[in-house]
């Protein structure tokens, strides 16, 4: 006989989200967990052995806990004078002129010490966190100087730390080129080839490399030099692509084995397919869709097509997605990007998974995964995604402890 959990979750239902589609679901369900891990999952009548402790879930759903993907969760400033001004009609150019855009949040995330920084993170995160989030990738990319970035990472590894949630940290120096650069770019990609790619490395600060690749930020040429150096030190890629334009951005992470490629509105059915068959999850971000009021979605029919994971997160960010919901997120992938609500909330679980390279570890409730949990009070897991603004997260659970 086995047994002998330290825990066990019983008199609810699970969504393991261990099938390919659909939730899993397993009625009457029980979760066993052994030292972080879950040890035991299956329908309660069918449990072995004894647990130290029995969570009663009274009928509610427990999903895997969610996984936000992809954020910018570690800046200063806000953006909502410029949300303002656009409203009232500003230009862009006006924006601008007042000092608007990426690089305000550049600005004050450079003068921000790390004690103030890493506040504002706990703030944000502790939504994440009241929304199921259990794991949470966040990016580098409002430093744009060395020091700058070491910092964002290093506040975002402390946040993990202190907090007790799991940080995945990406380096993204390739966000956007800095003033002081503005007159040499090509200088900036040395100084992120030559200098910051080296220094993140050697402290272990990021777990993988990003580039802003779009007509707006750095080119596809400009993006392949910087992925190829990122790849020499040992980091994984992943990449914004083809959100403003179609620059073949889906085509060239599958061509250099990223992790995943973000955005995806304008992808081809060419990048798609090189996707399906590299591999290559699609990470959307429905935040930054609404945030911008755009109106080309991507390419979902295609990936379903194709067969490419679709992960989706918040894109945390001050300027394009001051979001720090992801049953919101679940909502607006459903009506704004109809996907079906199981391909919604396997978007934030065992896709997410995928997206940050963790899926033997995390994304499902299988036996050997970390015990990282959601418990929802709703009647079906549908009800996750239905209602805008409507968080039915009970609680949050990681490695088999409360967070
Ligand atoms: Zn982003």
């Amino acid at each position: 006989m086995q047994g002998d959990f330290d825990a066990v979750w019983t008199g609810g239902h699970l969504a393991t989200m261990a099938d390919e589609s659909g939730y899993g679901v397993i009625e009457n369900g029980a979760v066993a967990v052994k030292n972080g891990l879950i040890a035991w999952v299956g329908r309660a009548a069918d449990m072995p052995g004894r647990a130290a402790g029995t969570h009663d879930l009274r009928g509610r759903w427990l999903t895997p806990g969610l996984i936000d993907c992809h954020t910018h969760l570690v800046y200063a400033g806000s953006r909502v004078r410029e949300f303002e001004m656009r409203l009232e009609g500003a230009t862009y150019e006006e924006i601008a002129r007042a000092g608007g855009g990426i690089l305000s949040t550049m600005r004050a995330t450079r003068e921000a010490t790390e004690d103030e920084l890493l506040d504002l993170a706990h703030a944000r995160a502790e939504k994440l966190i009241a929304g199921g989030v259990t794991t949470v990738e966040i990016k580098s990319g409002y430093g744009l100087d060395l020091d700058s970035e070491l910092k964002m990472l290093r506040v975002a590894r402390t946040l993990g730390e202190e907090r007790g949630i799991e940080v995945v940290t990406t380096f993204l120096g390739a966000h956007a080129v800095p003033p002081e650069h503005k007159d040499d770019r090509d200088a900036y990609v040395r100084l992120i080839i030559d200098q910051m790619l080296p220094a993140v490395a050697a402290e272990g600060l990021a777990d993988a490399v990003d580039a802003f690749c779009e007509s707006i930020a750095f080119t596809p040429a400009e993006t392949r030099r910087i992925f190829k150096a990122a790849t020499k030190l040992g980091l994984r890629v992943k990449l914004h692509a083809d959100q403003l334009g179609d620059l073949g951005g889906g085509a060239l992470a599958a061509e250099l084995g990223a992790l995943s490629a973000d955005h995806l509105e304008h992808a081809s059915e060419e990048s798609v397919a090189a996707m399906g068959r590299a591999g290559v999850t699609a990470v959307l971000l429905p935040g930054a869709f609404y945030f911008l009021r755009e109106t080309v979605a991507p390419p979902i029919a295609l990936m379903r097509k194709h067969g490419v994971r679709m992960a989706l997160a918040t894109d945390c960010n001050a300027g394009t997605s001051p979001i720090t919901s992801m049953p919101l997120i679940l909502n607006m992938a459903c009506t704004l990007f109809r996907m079906t609500p199981a391909e919604a909330l396997a978007g934030v679980t065992r896709h997410g998974a995928a997206a940050l390279g963790l899926l033997d570890t995390h994304g499902t409730l299988e036996v050997g995964k970390v015990a990282d949990f959601a418990i929802w009070e709703v009647e079906s897991p549908a009800e996750i995604a239905y209602a805008p603004g409507d968080n039915r997260c009970l609680a949050t659970i990681k490695g088999g402890q409360p967070l």
